[in-house]
């Protein structure tokens, strides 16, 4: 079902709207140059291409217009790229945009219906690793810096963009870089062009992220591999062994069992309650947009909506092994298997504490005595904020008009390290994070892909965004020294 509306545009941005539209070819075109990139910031990757991503990102700011553009560097960390127009005047607000020109790899590119790096456009979607999440993202700030800048010479806020290159791996380098960079970042607000809209049509606000962290857990069961028939019987075997333990972490309605695993998460208002039951989310549609098989059953709480259990509650997921493959397997005890096991974190939850609690419940469950092992990776706390005041009705404002349809008020699953950081260090200024993917993105998975008519009216929200936020936010001097 689509709740595609048209625009309304206010008279006194009929200009910016026209200058919009009319470089949407050249916005697509620099969106397909970067799609072609295959930017993939994963560990065991080539990290050639994300710097040449990051070099191409800039080449795009500049001849948008921005200033100051660079790539902002701190050891061992993929590039960030930056850029600024800072000609607003000490009395209009600055306004941080951020996006990240990072990719996920693509495990399973056989299965693509085009080349993941070969950008296509099929019936209004645009297919391709990125091309959603989240090199639109990028796109969308430099289509609404250029439109104001074609139609006006100037714009009515202070602008610093930030496209960060590490984001899909957790940006594990944010606490130097924010140590080095914080100065010029320093805005009123920042706009995160990273997230989900509620429908095609329907643009999302989003107020709440969870965390995520990600574990993974050795299983030894003997000192090499042995014949499986001599030994088979009374000798357990390590993929077994991985097996039960995985099977652990969830009851047989699937959800998570593992002792302390709720510990902290915020309960919901009776206001969010209902705006969430309001919100509904028809379950059909959402066994559709995940792809979910025939016959195949939702899990976790049946007392939590699937919104509560999508949005705001912890969950746990194996999303690796390590074993012997089909083709590589011999008629032999496994000797040792691994799995890395994905958490993702609820509003509310300290991620060491949970992540002790996971590893606690790992080696306490070691099947027959096997040697588990646990070793910890990356951990990225929950996000949420009161989305209320003056930031919030602009984006409120801006969006209703671009899309024709109010922002439904959202949470999201996923996890975006960049907003905690930024909002302590800027004394709590407002995160308004926006939509560039629907239900049918399906980014991190194969097929990911951006509908290109949304992708058009997040760009003009955006732009008007800037128009809205004039006049209702206060301004502080945030030039940098740079
Ligand atoms: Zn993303």
């Amino acid at each position: 079902m689509v709740n595609s509306s048209d625009p309304a545009v206010p008279e006194r941005l009929d200009d910016v709207a026209a200058a919009l539209a009319e470089g949407m070819p050249r916005t697509r075109q620099a969106l397909d140059d970067l799609v072609r990139i295959p930017s993939i910031s994963a560990a065991h990757h080539d990290p050639e291409p994300v710097r040449r991503s990051a070099e191409a990102t800039a080449a795009i700011l500049r001849e948008a217009g921005l200033a100051g553009v660079r790539l902002l560097e701190v050891e061992g960390a993929h590039p960030y790229v930056y850029g600024e127009r800072m000609d607003a005047g000490d009395g209009a607000p600055t306004v941080l945009l951020y996006a990240h020109h990072d990719v996920q790899p693509v495990a399973t590119a056989d299965r693509w219906r085009v080349p993941p790096f070969e950008p296509t456009e099929i019936d209004g979607r645009l297919f391709g690793r990125g091309s959603a999440d989240d090199k639109a993202g990028v796109m969308v700030h430099v289509a609404a810096v250029r439109a104001w800048l074609d139609a006006r010479g100037g714009l009515p806020v202070n602008v610093k963009v930030i496209v960060e290159g590490e984001e899909e791996i957790g940006s594990p380098h944010l606490a130097s870089f924010f140590a080095e960079y914080a100065d010029t970042l320093r805005a009123d607000v920042i706009v995160l062009t990273d997230v989900l809209n509620w429908k095609v049509g329907w643009p999302g606000l989003t107020y709440s992220l969870r965390g995520v962290a990600m574990l993974d857990v050795r299983v030894r069961a003997l000192e090499q591999p042995i014949h499986s028939g001599m030994w088979g019987g009374p000798v357990p075997d390590a993929l077994t062994g991985l097996m039960r333990l995985v099977g652990t972490l969830h009851d047989e309605r699937g959800v998570p069992a593992v002792d302390g695993f709720f510990d902290g998460v915020r309960p919901l208002t009776a206001e969010e309650r209902s705006a969430l039951a309001e919100l509904g989310g028809d379950a059909d549609e959402l066994r559709r947009d995940a792809g979910m098989l025939p016959g195949v059953g939702w899990i976790g709480d049946p007392s939590r909506s699937i919104l509560e259990r999508m949005w705001m509650l912890p969950t746990i997921t194996p999303i690796g092994v390590a074993a012997p493959s089909i083709e590589e397997s011999a008629p032999t005890l496994v000797a040792e298997a691994s799995a890395r096991i994905s958490v993702r974190l609820a509003p509310g939850q300290d991620p060491e504490r949970i992540v002790a609690h996971v590893t606690d419940h790992l080696v306490r469950h070691a099947p027959w005595g096997m040697q588990v092992t646990v070793d910890p990776g990356v951990a990225v706390a929950a996000w949420i904020t009161d989305p209320r005041g003056p930031a919030f009705d602009a984006a409120r404002a801006a969006m209703g008009a671009a899309f024709g349809k109010a922002p439904a008020l959202i949470g999201c699953g996923g996890t975006i390290p960049f907003v905690q950081p930024f909002s302590d260090a800027f004394g709590g200024a407002p995160c308004l994070l926006t939509g560039i993917e629907d239900p049918s993105t399906n980014a991190h998975g194969e097929d990911e892909s951006l509908h290109l008519g949304d992708f058009e009216k997040a760009c003009l929200s955006e732009a008007f965004l800037f128009a809205e936020l004039v006049g209702r936010l206060e301004a502080t001097n945030h030039r940098s020294e740079t």
